[in-house]
């Protein structure tokens, strides 16, 4: 049986474009209010591929923005979704969104 996190990292395995829990949840059929764990299930994937594959795929992200001044969130302890901009106050924040690499 496929866990989780191997039907995740085929889903980046197949993707083109980088993609955010959202889309990943979705594809994989995941209800909405259960996509939050994702994070999560990414960050534990992010590192096991990294060490199985010896350092020549990885899991990497492009980081969480503002939508309404363009913040970026660079310095995440943990890869999420913030919920509001700590320059403007917006709401409006553009998820993370993941992709395999291969060296
Ligand atoms: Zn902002």
């Amino acid at each position: 049986m496929e866990t989780l996190r191997q039907r995740i990292l085929q889903v980046l395995e197949e993707a083109r474009e980088p993609l955010t829990v959202d889309e990943i949840g979705a594809l994989l059929r995941i209800p909405a209010k259960d996509r939050k764990r994702l994070y999560d299930e990414i960050a534990h994937l992010a590192r096991t591929v990294e060490r199985k594959s010896g350092g020549t795929m990885r899991i990497m992200y492009e980081p969480p923005r503002c939508a309404n001044c363009g913040y970026v969130f660079k310095d995440l302890k943990r890869i999420r979704k913030p919920s509001r901009c700590p320059k403007c106050k917006s709401e409006r924040i553009l998820p993370p969104r993941f992709i395999l690499l291969r060296k």
